[in-house]
């Protein structure tokens, strides 16, 4: 179907993307993979489309002691290329390499993933999960939104009409962490049905400290399961550990059942990811 008629702009600055959108009625537009079909299908028709591709500084991966930065307008691509990250980030990276196909991966990005906040994407579930920093900017200045506050629904999140994404902050990566990323897909490159990330650092007598465990697909938005977190802290992760940390994120999720799988299916696939990615815990 052919789009609905818009606008478009270029702007050069931050500040002049902003100000378009504070014109009400404005999208932001960054890879395009998901607000061109959503407008093709009817489901968005902005006057105006404000492309983010000449804003200079939105395109960079930093690493430093503190974790690791990315811009906006880093693509999925950006990142699996970055050898750098295997090492700064490798939750992340293994999550990355999950997310849709070829062509998709060339142009997706990190701001309009986060921003299209898509229950089921790997990135807001890895924001989540590993606690990380959204910085955004807007006509009332910058703000800093922690990922758990950042998604409050299927497709909606804290940002006003008038904000953008500039960069999400994940936190430095402890070389000794043990973590794991698992999901399932009808196919290769789809949306999960679910998809659990988890990761915890073991102390001197080997039990798990600081465990984070995150899931996608199974519920409204991405969040952390407490009650496995708390299942999994304090004990030596073996085989009676994972079977408890599982069976409490089984009764802790609540996920909806639709034509790709009903909601017991789900909640038993997600406890069956936590048990592999605990179990093949690198
Ligand atoms: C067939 C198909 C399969 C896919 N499979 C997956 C998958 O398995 N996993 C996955 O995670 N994703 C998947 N995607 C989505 C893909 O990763 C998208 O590219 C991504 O979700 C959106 O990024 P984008 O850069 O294309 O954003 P766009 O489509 O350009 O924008 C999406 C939304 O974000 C807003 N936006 C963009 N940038 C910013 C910003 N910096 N600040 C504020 N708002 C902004 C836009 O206004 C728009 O509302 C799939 C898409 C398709 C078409």
């Amino acid at each position: 179907m052919k789009l609905p008629r818009f606008d478009y702009a270029a702007p050069a600055t931050l500040a002049e993307a902003i100000a378009l959108l504070a014109r009400g009625n404005a999208k932001a537009l960054a890879g395009g993979q998901s607000l061109i079909p959503t407008m093709a299908f009817r489901l968005a028709a902005p006057a105006m489309l404000v492309d983010l591709a000449r804003i200079p500084g939105l395109d960079k991966i930093q690493i430093d002691e503190n974790g690791v930065k990315l811009g906006a307008r880093v693509r999925w691509r950006d990142i699996e290329r970055d050898a750098r990250l295997k090492s700064a980030h490798p939750l992340l990276v293994a999550a990355i390499a999950q997310v849709a196909h070829y062509q998709i991966r060339n142009r997706g990005t990190v701001g309009g993933s986060l921003a299209h906040a898509d229950p089921a994407a790997e990135l807001p579930g890895i924001a989540v999960t590993c606690d990380a920093e959204i910085l955004i900017s807007g006509s009332r200045g910058k703000r800093i939104v922690r990922a758990g506050q950042f998604f409050t629904g299927p497709l909606s999140t804290v940002l006003a009409d008038d904000e953008l994404i500039t960069e999400v902050r994940l936190p430095a990566w402890p070389a000794n962490r043990r973590w794991g990323f698992e999901e399932l897909a009808r196919r290769r490159g789809d949306f999960a049905m679910a998809g659990v990330a988890a990761f915890y650092d073991a102390d001197e007598e080997g039990k798990a400290r600081n465990a984070h465990i995150g899931v996608i697909g199974a519920c409204s938005k991405p969040h952390r399961i407490a009650q496995a977190e708390a299942a999994l802290n304090g004990r030596v992760v073996d085989a009676a550990a994972i079977q408890a940390a599982a069976r409490a994120a089984e009764k802790a999720l609540e996920p909806p059942g639709d034509l790709h799988a009903s909601a017991a299916y789900r909640r038993s696939l997600a406890g069956t990811l936590l048990e592999r990615v605990l179990g093949g815990a690198r």
